[in-house]
């Protein structure tokens, strides 16, 4: 269904949903949301510059239901989809990343997607500049962070409607040195239309093992296994959670 108005657009999934008598509802949004359940804001979507989206109460608009309602980002949603039934079957730790119009990551630990003060940011990792580059990056709030000098609006405002990919695999192997820093995955799946651009992907190995210079072992880097279906087979993972008897 189309994306209108919060109230009108939440409004329409919940009165399809209704009829279906469904078990659970899994929510694989887009954020930063809040996640904290002893928050008066756990459910919403808090901050972002998608007009009229900003402060909106996600779960509630599905409490009537009476059903478990998990929510969590889109990214670790759809690392937990990858996680079941894609690229990330029997692995973890497992991160999923998406290079599009944004950069996002999920990340699967324990068997369960990560949650902490927030919620990962992975695009939003600062990185050391190229000194050649004078490109003031993308991002809104932090200029050159991976997201404003590696995502598709980025290389869009670098080279125009016909951004070249290739060049932005030095500063993803530097997000991506950082993550396998701190989060030590034993492999991420890579995906978004970015990621799509020939040899782009091989580039990324080759320059993350150039980054880590030999000191660990480094993450194995592959496609990611469900496409475009991550994201709602990410949903349906969340809302197996509570059904398997884990607590969300
Ligand atoms: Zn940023």
């Amino acid at each position: 269904m189309p994306t209108t108005t919060p109230p009108e657009t939440l409004g329409r999934v919940a009165d399809f949903l209704r009829p279906h008598r469904v078990a659970a509802v899994g929510i694989a949004c887009f954020g930063p949301i809040d996640l904290d359940r002893r928050s008066p804001t756990f459910g919403w979507i808090t901050t972002t510059p998608k007009p009229g989206w900003a402060r909106v109460d996600v779960v509630g608009a599905f409490r009537a239901l009476g059903v478990p309602v998990v929510f969590d980002t889109d990214v670790n949603g759809a690392a937990l989809g990858e996680h079941r039934w894609g690229a990330g079957r029997d692995v973890d730790p497992f991160v999923y990343l998406t290079v599009g119009t944004g950069i996002g990551g999920g990340a699967i630990v324990n068997g369960r997607p990560l949650h902490g003060l927030v919620h990962p940011e992975m695009g939003h990792v600062p990185i050391p500049r190229d000194p050649a580059d004078s490109f003031a990056g993308a991002c809104p709030y932090h200029g050159g962070c991976l997201e404003g000098l590696a995502s598709a609006v980025a290389l869009r405002a670098r080279w125009g409607t016909a951004p070249e990919a290739l060049p932005a695999a030095r500063y993803l192997a530097l997000g991506i040195a950082a993550i396998a820093a701190v989060l030590s995955p034993r492999r991420i799946a890579l995906g978004g239309g970015v990621m799509g651009a020939a040899g782009l992907l091989e580039r990324v190995r080759r320059d993350v093992a150039d980054t880590l210079a030999g000191y660990v072992r480094a993450p194995e880097l592959v496609a990611p296994a469900l496409g475009e279906r991550a994201g709602v087979l990410g949903a349906v993972a969340l809302a197996q959670l509570p059904l398997a008897g884990g607590v969300q």
